[in-house]
């Protein structure tokens, strides 16, 4: 078990947004530990830990951004994700944030100093889907719902390309059933994330 944030003050914890990108080193962590995170986001990294059987973020409330990479644990068994706080949820009504229009060149982006209130994350490597280094393709960021543990998490993917986005699996039934983009025009079926 491996709990991070329960050696910092409380006034420290609330300055922790993230994790850092080294936590894809923990590939032996089989159950991270991170109830009641002032955490914003969790970095794409963590699909690297590929032992991670259970993921307890539970009580961080201001927890939204969660990469697909997610999927690539694939021992991951059981979460305790805050459903009620994901974006989407209809009790809750906290719409998705727009993401940027997709773009065929990334050579104008500075991608390891990227504006998390702009893109989600403050650094992209990889496609997320194909694992290509971002810097060689495009980047095109959707939202698509998936099972995660024993929660179905709203995922924010960064793809290198329209046919990435193309290969990604089917969402669950009564969930957005494509990869969106986000913005006020996404309609929220009833029963998506549900607390
Ligand atoms: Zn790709």
């Amino acid at each position: 078990m491996f709990r991070p944030l329960v050696e910092l003050s409380p006034a420290e914890q609330r300055q922790i947004v993230t994790l850092p990108p080294t936590i894809a080193k923990l590939t032996e962590v089989k159950h991270l530990v991170l109830y009641g995170s002032n955490l914003v986001r969790i970095p794409p990294e963590i699909g690297s830990m590929t032992n991670l059987r259970e993921f307890s973020p539970y009580t961080s409330h201001r927890l939204h951004w969660f990469p697909y990479e997610l999927t690539r644990c694939r021992r991951l068994k059981a979460s305790t994700v805050s459903t009620r706080s994901l974006y989407g949820n209809l009790k809750v009504r906290a719409p998705f944030p727009p993401l940027q229009p997709g773009r065929a060149s990334t050579r104008d982006l500075d991608l390891l100093g990227l504006d998390p209130g702009v893109w989600g994350t403050d650094v992209i490597r990889a496609c997320s889907v194909c694992d290509r280094p971002i810097a060689e393709g495009g980047l095109h960021q959707v939202w698509i719902s998936l099972r995660v543990g024993t929660d179905t998490v709203p995922l924010l993917v960064n793809a290198c390309s329209p046919a990435c986005i193309d290969a990604l699996p089917a969402p669950p039934d009564g969930y957005l059933p494509t990869p969106h983009t986000g913005g006020p025009g996404i309609r929220r079926k009833r029963g998506d994330h549900r607390a």
